[in-house]
């Protein structure tokens, strides 16, 4: 493998994935539902999760594609799926896939939402 390749097959570049962990996801704006199919009547197949502002869109095989746009609109780096069974998180900028961590959530956990 050659060094110089450095532009796309950007595996070292992305820190955006690094430490996260679902702690520290903030609280879905939309739990369950991709915010903007409610607002324009489109339905979702998979839902994604913005790790900056909790927004959540729809997957690439949803007609919407919401995350994505979510994305383009906000330059928001990484999302993680919300699908019951996944736990990995994705990085548009440099377009890799990480793991999500679990970590135990405390009883009674803080959820502190700022305005
Ligand atoms: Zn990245
Ligand atoms: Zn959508
Ligand atoms: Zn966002």
């Amino acid at each position: 493998m050659r060094k110089f390749q450095t532009d796309k097959s950007a595996e070292r570049g992305c820190d955006d994935l690094k430490d996260l962990t679902e702690d520290k996801t903030p609280p879905p704006r939309t739990p369950g539902a991709c915010e903007d199919c409610l607002k324009e009547g489109t339905e979702w197949v998979h839902l994604r999760e913005c790790m900056t502002c909790g927004h959540v869109g729809c997957c690439d095989s949803s007609p919407g594609r919401h995350a994505t746009r979510h994305f383009h609109e906000t330059q928001h780096p990484v999302v993680r799926s919300v699908e019951p069974d996944e736990h990995w998180t994705w990085c548009y900028v440099h377009e890799v896939t990480g793991d999500l961590a679990r970590e135990p959530v405390a009883a009674g956990m803080k959820s502190r939402v700022r305005h």
